[in-house]
């Protein structure tokens, strides 16, 4: 998406378009109905009724543990861009009038990757839905796990797994809702549990990337990790356009 003063050239149709009317449009190109990424905030806002929203672990940062190059400025930096503490919104709040765990992930947070806080949040939410009772719904985007925080990062896939595995064996009902980029340890783990597995339309899903996929095959397949092509193989069961993901995710939590 090219930026000029006003308007964006939309990256997928080539129109060009006022950023008042994207906006408006919840940054659906109005033109092809591609998606672009939205904040967890926008999100949230999207989704949950208003003012039923509860933020949890608001104390839970990321540090620099293993001392990575440059990581401390780019934490400085994507909290100052995104006024957010952690890649990830965790907390209760109500869909359509039921009351339902929620984590939303935040793509302009070190590009939506999963470190140790986000696996924590995570793994509270589960657990508070569990405990509670309470539907879970989780938003992931998510460039991967963080190669800044190693294994520290890495663990969480095997931590937020147990706690959805101890979440259903207790009855709980968990809808996942994929959004682009889905990627990495994500996939493998968390979002890829869910009892419904939703995503936007085009949302790109996947383990590796498809440059890593590309340089090991000659040619990809058509929509090579698309949503469009894993609803089709089953690995997701819905495409929801963004202006019917409220209402789908209340028909889902109405049922039961
Ligand atoms: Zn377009």
């Amino acid at each position: 998406m090219e930026k000029t003063q006003t308007t964006f050239t939309c990256r997928f149709c080539n129109a060009d378009i006022k950023i008042e009317a994207l906006t408006k449009n919840l940054k659906v190109c109005p033109a092809c109905d591609a998606h672009y990424p939205i904040s967890a905030q926008e999100r949230l806002n999207l989704l949950v009724d208003v003012d039923s929203f509860e933020e949890t672990d608001t104390n839970l940062y990321s540090i620099d543990a293993l001392e990575f190059p440059e990581y401390p400025d780019k934490l400085e930096r994507d909290i100052a861009k995104t006024g957010l503490r952690s890649e990830m919104l965790t907390g209760a709040a109500k869909i359509g009038g039921y009351p339902i765990a929620i984590a939303i992930g935040d793509v302009g947070f070190i590009g939506g990757t999963c470190g140790a806080v986000i696996g924590e949040k995570v793994t509270r939410c589960i657990e508070h839905a569990c405990e509670t009772q309470l539907p879970l719904v989780i938003v992931s985007v998510s460039g991967g796990m963080r190669m800044q925080e190693g294994t520290l990062a890495l663990m969480q896939m095997a931590k937020t797994a147990a706690a959805c595995t101890e979440y259903a064996k207790n009855g709980g009902f968990y809808i996942s809702v994929m959004t682009d980029p889905t990627f990495g340890g994500a996939t493998a783990s968390y979002s890829s549990l869910g009892d419904v597995i939703v995503a936007e339309p085009g949302a790109r899903i996947g383990f590796a990337g498809p440059l890593a996929v590309a340089s090991l095959q000659e040619e990809l397949p058509e929509n090579f990790q698309k949503a469009e092509s894993l609803v089709a193989h089953g690995f997701i069961d819905h495409i929801v356009h963004r202006k019917k993901m409220r209402q789908l995710l209340t028909d889902l939590i109405s049922y039961i």
